[in-house]
């Protein structure tokens, strides 16, 4: 993607650079070898971290790909199964990590569209460790869905969901790499969303804005397992005040998802109005635009956009997604909406 000033750019809200605030923050940052746990920034960001989902400890990690397979290899032996939704980001989209860093057999469940698995669906599928077969290690669990287009699913469907495996003796992960965008979404505390599961994963570098780093959250003992791990998969860092402070302000940014949210709307009100176009209200900042009915391949949909000065993602044969981010705002939706409307007017 070029970086031509007029381009505006909704492939992902991890395209957002940083504030003249975090860049100050992060010249000014007090550092020192975090290996070593001496640096004051980074565990203040662990600390203020871990408060933020409500629990005993956190861990700063490179990024959400790491802080997922830290989990899976923190709650699981080799061999065993890990569960998850079939359209789940840790097995779609992490280059099958489970399986080549910790061991795991994968089992996905069927969830339809409602992106989480029922509580019938975790019972048939969890295994029981026999002569035969091997025992499920894990639960892994997305809220919000990416791939679902942002779902935010209620607390009480994690709950029944985590609460079968729990009672089986099964840990629950819970991949929140937009978690906060969940909790505002659905009005609670993110600490009510993270409360049934034993971890979570959040990004920084999303819709909060930071340049670098996710969290890895859960109890003492599953933090200081973590550690170990992180450095095991090469993601020690020294003086990574540097990064983790802009990772503090980062969280002051949670309350204007609803922001986000909003643009989002708006766009998928614009995109459905168009001809052969079909945009489902977004629950938070991800949507999905439906295509086949113009008979316009997604691919053929974001080459033209981005001629046209709109980023996007490919996400399916015909669906296309577009996330909205704290450096777009409502008139950049409205450009985007007519931009896209040329180009869809063009193809179809
Ligand atoms: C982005 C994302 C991740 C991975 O985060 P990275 O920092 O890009 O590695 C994991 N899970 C979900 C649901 C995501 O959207």
């Amino acid at each position: 993607m070029d970086t031509d000033e007029d381009t505006i750019d909704l492939r992902s809200d991890t395209v957002t650079t940083p504030s003249e605030a975090m860049r100050e923050a992060a010249r000014d940052a007090e550092v020192g070898d975090d290996v070593y746990r001496d640096d004051p920034t980074v565990n203040e960001l662990e600390r203020r971290a871990a408060e933020a989902v409500g629990t005993e400890a956190a861990l700063y990690v490179p990024s959400g790909t790491m802080a997922n397979q830290i989990a899976v290899h923190v709650h699981t032996e080799p061999g065993q199964e890990l569960i998850l939704e079939r359209e789940s980001h840790i097995y779609r989209w992490e280059l099958a990590g489970a399986a080549k860093l910790s061991g795991t057999q994968t089992r996905t469940l069927d969830a339809g569209e409602r992106c989480v698995p029922t509580p019938e669906a975790v019972r048939e599928g969890l295994v029981d460790e026999d002569l035969h077969r091997p025992g499920t290690g894990l639960l892994a669990l997305e809220n919000t869905h990416n791939y679902r287009g942002g779902t935010a699913i209620p607390v009480d469907r994690i709950s029944a969901a985590a609460e079968v495996a729990r009672d089986a003796g099964v840990p629950v992960h819970l991949d929140g790499a937009r978690v906060f965008n969940a909790a505002v979404a659905l009005g609670v505390d993110a600490s009510e969303i993270v409360d049934p599961v034993d971890s979570v994963t959040f990004c920084l570098s999303k819709g909060l804005g930071a340049p670098v780093g996710s969290i890895l959250a859960g109890d003492e003992a599953f933090v200081e397992a973590a550690r170990r791990v992180r450095k095991l998969f090469g993601g020690g860092m020294r003086q990574a005040g540097m990064i983790a402070a802009p990772g503090l302000l980062a969280l002051e940014n949670v309350d204007r998802l609803a922001d986000d949210h909003a643009n989002a709307e708006r766009l998928a009100a614009g995109l459905d109005a168009l001809d052969g176009v079909r945009a489902p209200e977004p629950d938070t900042n991800i949507v999905v635009a439906h295509t086949e009915d113009a008979g316009i391949a997604a691919a053929d949909l974001v080459t033209a956009c981005k001629d046209a000065g709109v980023g996007c993602v490919e996400f399916d044969d015909y669906a296309t997604r577009f996330t909205t981010h704290l450096d777009v705002d409502g008139d950049d939706v409205d450009a985007a909406i007519d931009r896209i409307g040329d180009v869809v007017a063009e193809l179809a």
